[in-house]
């Protein structure tokens, strides 16, 4: 998991984690389980079991094995993702994404900024 990430995201973009939780289930509650990691230094073990389903759930994903938007979009008819790279945003690369607001791998990024240039 990424902490960094997870840090930028709840002091910029917290609407992040809120459209990831369902209307029926509590994000207010998330975003406190997000800061309660936060500020324990990554420690998921000290959560309580709801809090636990709450972060694996509806947290981990923002932050751990993220999905590369691609560059090209998806293409549905050959059942691509678009993304010119393994799909996946590399944990390093992770927070500069959130802050740019471009999910995209290393490989897409490149691709991406050669096309802005030609
Ligand atoms: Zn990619």
């Amino acid at each position: 998991m990424n902490l960094s990430a997870l840090d930028h995201i709840v002091k910029n973009n917290p609407e992040l984690i809120d459209e990831n939780v369902p209307a029926k289930a509590d994000s207010a509650a998330t975003l406190g389980v997000a800061k309660l990691v936060l500020g324990n230094g990554g420690n998921v073990d000290a959560l309580t079991d709801k809090q636990r389903f709450h972060f694996d759930t509806y947290i981990l994903p923002l932050i751990e094995n993220v999905e590369c938007d691609g560059v090209f979009g998806p293409d549905m008819e050959n059942g691509e993702d678009g993304c010119v790279g393994s799909g996946r945003i590399d944990d390093e690369d992770l927070e500069g994404c959130y802050i740019m607001d471009e999910m995209l791998c290393q490989e897409c990024q490149h691709v991406n900024h050669k096309m802005q240039e030609d």
